[in-house]
C-alpha cells in the first residue's frame, strides 16, 4: 500500500510552497490508490500554536487535501519517542553528551520542558551516526544522491530540555504509520542521510524519497514575503478558488504536455513524479490570477453568488435581492481576479449615496456636464427600462442631440452612476441599476455639481 504524509510544523501560517508539497504527496498517494496522512509536527511547544494548527488543517481541508486517517499530533506522542530513544541507548546507537556552554549557547534555555526518565541535567542524547558507509538515496526526482560519511554528524535526538528532535520523531512516526514514500521539499535533503541511518538503527524498511525542488520568485530567490503574499491563508481570504490554487500549484514544477487546465480528477489520473522538474519552479502571481479569473468566469453565477457573500459582508454590502446580485455579477465578474476584489468593485451598485471624488469632477467642464445630465434625465425619464436595447438606443440619441461624441457623454454618465470612470457599459449599468436608481444618481450628481459652482 502506498502511503504518503504531509508533516507541517504549526509555527506559522502555511506557506504556499508547503501546500504544493502537500498536494504532490496527496496526488501521488491517490494516483496509486493509496492513502495520504497529515501529521502535525508540534513538538516545539514554545513556538507551535493552536491557531496555526487549526488554520493549517482548515486550509488543507478547503483545498480537498484531507487526511485519510486521524491527524497525528506529535505533541501527544512524546512517551513513544522516549521509548524509542531508550531503545537506541540500549542498543548502543545513542549516547549522552554533556552540553558545552559556549559564547553561542550561553543563552539557551535549559529549563525542562518535557519531564521524562531519560533527562539528565546539562546533557543531550545524540544518535551515533554510522560513519563508514556512504549512503545512496535513489530519489524519485533527483535520481541517485550520494551522501559522504564525512558529512555525517551525531545529531541530537533528545534536547537537554527533554524534547525529542525532529529527525528522531519524524523517523519514529514514518515507521509506525508505515509511510511508503516521503515527499518533501529538498531543503530537507541534509536530514535524509541522518534519517536513513536512524531508520536502519530502528530496523525497519526504508521508505522511498522524493525531494521537491523549492519554489522561487521571478528573481530566482526562494519565494518569500519579499515577492508578495506567500501564506495560503492570504490566498483563501482573498477569494482564490480552491480549484484555481490546486491547478496552479500542480503546474508549478510539474507538467503534462502543454495542458494548462486540470480538474482534480484529471490530476489524480495524470500525476507522476517523473514529470516533476529537477530545478526550482517559479511562482508567477499573474498566472495564478489568470487561473482564478478563469475558474470564476467558468463557474455558475449561482455558485459565485453563494461564494461571494462573505466578501460582500466584509465590504459592508448588504444584499437584499439575490436576483439583483446575480445580474450585477454577470456584468462584474470578468473584471477582477478574486472574489474579494469583485466584492469591493461592486460596492457602487449597493451604495445609497455614492461618494464622488471632487478632484475627478474638476477635470470635467461644468456646463457640458450639466447639459449631458439634463438631457439624459429627460430622456431616461421617458424610457422603458425593461429592455436593455431601449437604453442603448437612448444613449445614442443623447449624444446625437447634444452634438457630442459618445466618448464625451460616456464618462460623465459613468461617473454619475458609479462614482468611477471604469465600469461596465452604460446601457448594461443602467439596465441593472433600474430606472429609480439611475435617475436618483443622475439627479444627485447634478445637485452636487450645481452646489460646487
Ligand atoms: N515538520 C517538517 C517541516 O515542516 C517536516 C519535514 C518532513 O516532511 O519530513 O519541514
Amino acid at each position: 500500500m502506498i502511503r504518503t504524509r504531509f508533516a507541517p510544523s504549526p509555527t506559522g501560517w502555511l506557506h504556499i510552497g508547503s501546500v504544493r508539497t502537500a498536494l504532490f504527496s496527496w496526488l501521488y498517494a491517490k494516483n496509486h490508490g493509496g492513502e495520504f496522512l497529515i501529521r502535525i509536527d508540534d513538538t516545539d511547544t514554545s513556538r507551535s500554536t493552536q491557531e496555526y494548527t487549526e488554520s493549517i488543517i482548515s486550509a488543507l481541508e478547503n483545498l480537498g487535501l484531507s487526511s485519510d486517517k486521524n491527524i497525528i499530533y506529535q505533541s501527544k506522542r512524546f512517551e513513544i519517542y522516549i521509548d524509542k530513544i531508550e531503545e537506541l541507548l540500549n542498543n548502543n546507537f545513542a549516547y549522552y553528551d554533556e552540553i558545552e556552554i559556549t559564547e553561542k549557547t550561553k543563552g539557551t534555555d535549559l529549563n525542562i520542558q518535557y519531564d521524562n526518565r531519560l533527562n539528565k541535567p546539562n546533557h543531550v542524547i545524540r544518535f551515533k551516526n554510522q560513519k563508514n558507509k556512504k549512503i545512496i538515496v535513489n530519489d524519485k526526482i533527483h535520481g541517485d544522491i550520494n551522501f559522504d560519511p564525512k558529512t555525517f554528524h551525531d545529531v541530537v535526538i533528545l534536547r537537554s530540555n527533554g524534547i525529542p528532535t525532529y529527525n528522531l520523531t519524524s523517523v519514529v512516526d514514518d515507521i509506525e504509520f508505515q509511510i511508503s514514500h516521503i515527499i518533501r521539499g529538498d531543503d530537507h535533503l541534509s536530514n535524509t542521510a541522518v534519517q536513513i541511518n536512524l531508520f536502519n538503527a530502528l530496523n525497519p524498511k526504508i521508505p522511498e524519497f522524493a525531494h521537491l525542488p523549492m519554489i522561487h520568485g521571478k528573481d530566482g530567490k526562494r519565494l518569500s514575503k519579499r515577492h508578495g503574499a506567500v501564506d495560503i491563508k492570504y490566498f483563501l481570504d482573498e477569494g482564490y478558488l480552491s480549484e484555481a490554487i490546486i491547478n496552479y500549484l500542480a503546474r508549478t514544477g510539474w507538467s503534462h504536455g502543454d495542458k494548462e487546465i486540470f480538474s482534480m480528477n484529471e490530476l489524480v489520473k495524470l500525476f507522476s513524479l517523473n514529470k516533476v522538474t529537477k530545478s526550482a519552479a517559479i511562482f508567477d502571481y499573474d498566472k495564478l490570477n489568470w487561473l482564478n479569473q478563469y475558474y470564476i468566469k467558468n463557474n455558475s453565477i449561482e455558485n459565485i453568488r453563494k461564494m461571494i457573500m462573505p466578501y460582500l459582508k466584509d465590504a459592508n454590502i448588504t444584499v437584499k435581492d439575490e436576483k439583483y446580485l446575480e445580474k450585477i455579477l454577470e456584468l462584474g465578474i470578468e473584471r477582477e481576479f478574486s472574489l474579494k476584489k469583485i466584492a469591493e468593485s461592486l460596492s457602487y451598485y449597493f451604495d445609497e449615496n455614492l461618494s464622488y471624488d471632487l478632484e475627478l469632477i474638476k477635470k470635467f467642464n461644468t456646463e457640458k456636464m450639466i447639459n449631458i445630465l439634463d438631457k439624459s434625465i429627460a430622456k431616461f425619464e421617458k424610457t422603458d427600462f425593461s429592455k436593455k436595447e431601449n437604453l442603448s438606443n437612448i444613449l445614442k440619441y443623447i449624444s446625437k442631440e447634444l452634438n457630442l461624441k459618445f466618448s464625451e457623454v460616456g464618462p460623465v454618465l459613468r461617473l454619475a452612476l458609479t462614482g468611477r470612470l471604469k465600469s461596465p457599459s452604460i446601457d448594461d449599468l443602467s439596465f441593472t441599476l433600474g430606472s429609480n436608481k439611475t435617475l436618483d444618481r443622475l439627479n444627485n450628481f447634478k445637485t452636487l455639481i450645481l452646489k460646487l459652482n
